[in-house]
């Protein structure tokens, strides 16, 4: 059969950041049931079944297989999916009340309760692992552990949050997933039920979301994002008998920190990033022309690692003299080869210098702030996304250039191959993904009369907000 996508890739890939159990199933609901025979290696059970039953199948034996009407055991399973109508005794809660409930009008609230397709708007239920790209589903069911399905829940939540809402309706509950998501359009989760664990084998840690198969290019995409952040499932623990002080920024000490920073007065700290050669230096000049002196991250890390200060030594005693120039400051070249190569090293390089980054850091916004408490203190750091540094300032301001022109001005200003520059850009963060974590995105593609244009009128919303403020 001639589907529209390869889905071998991405779900190859989901199951392996996921690490499933069992295969995700593309789930198809048929309006005639002749179009089972289009569907290939489809298999027809001999006996009645449940739906559930179906399910396990694909997911476990990794069948294709299919259902009309009258290959369905009772009429719950079809009634859900829209093949038939409930009769009577089911809907006046008898049925229900024979095991789940303790009266006939309880069974009647509860079966009131499932969510249903309309009935006769299908004839025929077919299922396979999405993987075999066995037709074009319209949703599809993944099955998981709870940590499995927080970080599915996580990741379709990375862009256009949105709140996952799940139901539960006790027994029958693959309709709160697989009817809810037909009706509504968007991923549900459930329990599975009794039945589902009884006769459709689901796990004891196991839940169920159905998702339009439409979604699963945002989960996945989330969920890359999510890993290059470090959240990966399995959750590699931390912690139960440490001191996370330092891993959590904003620990209470973390936040003590943080108000001695952001102080109490009508300062504004504007934490101006950027890609490589976007204009972060050219924006910030323009900004001190305007009243905003600078804390630049790059100067400070060189400052704090001049000769025989305490950064430098730790430097020399772990690296070698290796790493000095004759003049016996820092070969910075050389560190960076080093510590490309080998992340243990880096690590050790940052803890020598990024507590006296900081410590010189906040000493200036101190310094600039007995001075004046309004001052709006612009702080250049490059890397400040990359490095999750947002909770110490304000505003974020994005000095923004598209990438090409990144490698255009890159080229010219250090003078370097192409090549080379795509390098440098490759091993940061795109810009464009930049952008959503920005208050101010400023525009530098232009001449530098129009960024002088949208500086001002940053600076003129900064000093809006402290005048706001003043007046709060
Ligand atoms: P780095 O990341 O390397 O510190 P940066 O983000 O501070 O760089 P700048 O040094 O300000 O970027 O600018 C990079 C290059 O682009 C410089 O050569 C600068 O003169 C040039 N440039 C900046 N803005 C513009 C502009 N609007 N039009 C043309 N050239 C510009």
């Amino acid at each position: 059969m001639k589907t529209n996508r390869d889905w071998e890739k991405p779900v190859r890939r989901m199951e392996l950041l996921m690490r499933l159990k069992s295969f995700p199933v593309a789930f198809k609901l048929l309006e005639k049931q002749e179009a089972l025979a289009d569907i290939p290696f489809l298999r027809r059970m001999t006996h009645k079944v449940t739906l559930c039953q179906l399910i396990t199948i694909v997911r476990t034996f990794d069948w294709t297989v299919g259902a009309d009407l009258n290959d369905f055991l009772s009429p719950m399973c079809p009634s859900i999916i829209g093949l038939a109508g409930l009769p009577e005794v089911f809907k006046d809660g008898t049925f229900r009340s024979i095991v789940w409930t303790k009266s006939r009008k309880d069974g009647q609230q509860y079966e009131s309760s499932i969510p249903r397709l309309p009935t006769g708007r299908y004839q025929a239920v077919a299922m396979a692992p999405l993987v075999y790209n066995p037709f074009d589903p319209d949703l599809v069911l993944i099955y998981a552990n709870p940590a499995q399905m927080m970080l599915l829940i996580n990741s379709l939540q990375f862009e256009d949050y949105e709140v996952m809402e799940f139901y539960c309706v006790g027994e029958s509950s693959c309709s709160d997933a697989i009817a809810r998501c037909y009706l509504k359009g968007k991923p549900f989760l459930s329990i599975p039920c009794y039945g589902e664990r009884r006769y459709g084998h689901a796990q004891d840690d196991e839940l169920i979301m159905a998702l339009p198969a439409g979604m699963m290019d945002k989960a996945l995409k989330g969920m890359e994002a999510l890993y290059k952040r470090g959240i990966r499932y399995p959750i590699s623990y931390a912690g139960a008998e440490m001191d996370l002080t330092y891993a959590f920024p904003m620990s209470y000490s973390g936040l003590q920190q943080l108000e001695e920073i952001r102080g109490k007065d009508n300062r504004i700290l504007l934490g101006v990033t950027g890609g490589i050669a976007s204009g972060k230096t050219t924006v910030a000049r323009m900004l001190e022309d305007l009243g905003a002196p600078i804390i630049d991250f790059d100067l400070l890390s060189r400052v704090v690692a001049e000769p025989n200060k305490p950064a430098w030594k730790e430097i020399v005693a772990y690296f070698g003299e290796q790493v000095l120039l004759e003049d016996k400051t820092l070969d910075r070249k050389k560190l960076s080869q080093i510590v490309f190569r080998e992340p243990e090293k880096r690590k050790k390089l940052e803890s020598f210098i990024h507590p006296r980054i900081y410590h010189e850091f906040a000493r200036l916004i101190k310094d600039f702030t007995a001075q004046d408490p309004q001052a709006i203190i612009q702080v250049v750091v490059p890397l400040l996304l990359e490095a999750n540094l947002q909770h110490l300032f304000h505003k974020i301001l994005l000095v923004y250039i598209p990438q090409e022109m990144q490698a255009e001005r890159l080229m010219k200003r250090d003078r370097i191959p192409r090549e080379m520059a795509a390098n440098i850009l490759n091993a940061q963060l795109p810009i464009e993904e930049k952008k959503g974590y920005a208050d101010f995105i400023l525009d530098n593609s232009g001449t530098l009369e129009e960024t002088k244009r949208q500086v001002e009128e940053v600076w003129k919303k900064l000093k809006q907000m402290q005048k706001e403020r003043r007046q709060a």
